[in-house]
């Protein structure tokens, strides 16, 4: 009999796209295992969703609990009760009080849509700017906003109209050199989007900026502080909302509830939820203030499956979960663990001089590395090409699952957030031994 592999090779769209042919049969905690009867250690979390471990106990309990109560409430017909309470226990961890107004949704890329058709209706403005780099989703309207790599939206114009990219705080993107320090990169962006709304996009045209404060499939690039403070004063100053994408970077992922709270100064108008939130479950959300959440008409925002009771109910599990089992306290130890070492490899000289950058926040943490093809590398020869891919490799045969990202030579690692020690460490040894064997 044909491996159910081979009938995905055959019968799955191609357009999907996959790192590996692996069958996935079961995960637990921070491991999942293959069809094939390998156990792999997962620092991947599903894209930065699993973040309590696969299968977390309370949270599966609690979503076959809902399985047997009521699984579709329809949200037009009324409440359904685990969306009030995931609502309930949300109010508390949002990073300002006047963020409480919330509309939940299945997926990131349709809660990114769903802040963009509200800062559109409560503007009455039309154009969005997002960040070269940006990753905001896959359906038609984010493909428009996703700036990470060209294949997201390569062949599929027209897209939606209206957005407009400016350059992120990040050297490659500026084309500057790798040692540039922060307050000059901040100067250079925040110049290049002012340049942008007098040129391109005036401010009386444009409803909002959209930015992750960690770019994630764009390189793993933690927004510099003055940078998000320079937004926030911009959009302030020129009638314009603020919209953070907390998908990838929410729900503990930084080491903060949200990673906004990095940035004690910088209140979002409206900010994007999915992923972390029911730990694999389909559930995501925006949340604003209600006076500006109120200038919808009922019934212009939502859809069949938005909501659903039973993400709704492992989503609560998962905000008691936060709360029991110290989880920020668990990313803040473990996230010292994975950068000590990588630092530590830094120092080796034949590794150091393949590194451009260990950069992330948290439990969000990537390696940059140099490449041959790059006009800022320099010790160009030595350097081995497609680096990132290659040690991504190594991993794997090593029973590591990671992810690259982006257009640059980055490889990233997004473990779960309560991983215990043990596994950090088993983790750290193979990617040791991993990015050595490749450089050696
Ligand atoms: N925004 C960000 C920051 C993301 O990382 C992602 C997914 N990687 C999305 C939006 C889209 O989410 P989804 O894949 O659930 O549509």
């Amino acid at each position: 009999m044909a491996s159910l592999a081979q009938l995905g090779s055959k019968h799955v769209a191609k357009g999907v796209g996959r790192f590996t042919e692996m069958v996935m049969t079961e995960g637990k905690g921070t491991y999942i295992k293959t069809e094939c009867g390998r156990t792999i250690l997962d620092f991947t979390c599903g894209i930065g969703v699993t973040n309590l471990g696969h299968c977390h106990p309370k949270v599966t309990k609690a979503a076959q609990e809902q399985v047997s109560t009521l699984v579709h409430g329809q949200v037009n017909l009324g409440y359904n009760k685990p969306y009030l309470q995931l609502i309930e226990k949300l109010l508390p961890v949002m990073p300002h009080k006047s963020l409480d107004s919330f509309f939940l949704w299945n997926s990131g890329a349709e809660a990114v849509e769903a802040s963009i058709k509200l800062a559109r209706h409560a503007t009455g403005k039309q154009n969005i700017i997002v960040v070269q780099g940006s990753y905001h989703g896959r359906t038609f309207g984010t493909m428009a906003l996703t700036k990470s790599k060209t294949i997201y939206g390569a062949g599929y114009a027209p897209l939606m109209p209206g957005v407009f990219t400016t350059p992120y705080p990040y050297w490659h993107q500026l084309g500057l050199p790798h040692t540039t320090s922060n307050d000059d990169l901040v100067e250079n962006a925040l110049y290049r989007l002012e340049l942008l709304l007098k040129q391109e996009t005036a401010p009386r045209d444009t409803a909002a900026i959209l930015i992750e404060p960690v770019l994630g499939e764009g390189g793993y690039i933690p927004a510099p502080k003055g940078y998000l403070e320079g937004l926030r004063r911009i959009c302030d100053e020129n009638g314009m909302l603020l919209i953070i994408d907390e998908v990838q970077t929410g729900f503990g992922r930084t080491g903060k509830y949200f990673a906004i709270e990095h940035y004690p100064d910088v209140i979002p108008d409206i900010m994007v939820m999915a992923k972390g939130i029911a730990n694999g479950f389909p559930l995501s959300g925006i949340v604003s203030r209600k006076e500006l959440m109120d200038k919808q008409p009922a019934g212009s925002q939502g859809g069949t499956y938005g909501g659903n009771a039973v993400s709704c109910a492992a989503g609560v599990a998962v905000q008691e979960a936060f709360k029991e089992e110290g989880i920020l306290e668990n990313v803040q130890a473990r996230s010292e663990e994975l950068f000590g070492m990588l630092k530590e490899l830094q120092k080796d000289e034949k590794i150091g001089n393949c590194i451009a950058e260990v950069r992330g926040l948290g439990l969000m943490v990537g390696i940059e590395f140099k490449s041959p093809t790059d006009r800022y590398t320099p010790a160009k020869s030595t350097v081995p090409a497609k680096m990132s891919s290659r040690v991504q490799n190594k991993c794997l045969e090593k029973d590591l699952l990671t992810l690259t990202t982006s257009v640059y030579e980055t490889i990233r690692f997004i473990p779960p957030l309560n991983i215990s020690k043990e596994d950090m460490a088993k983790a750290c040894d193979i990617i040791k031994q991993a990015i050595t064997d490749v450089v050696h």
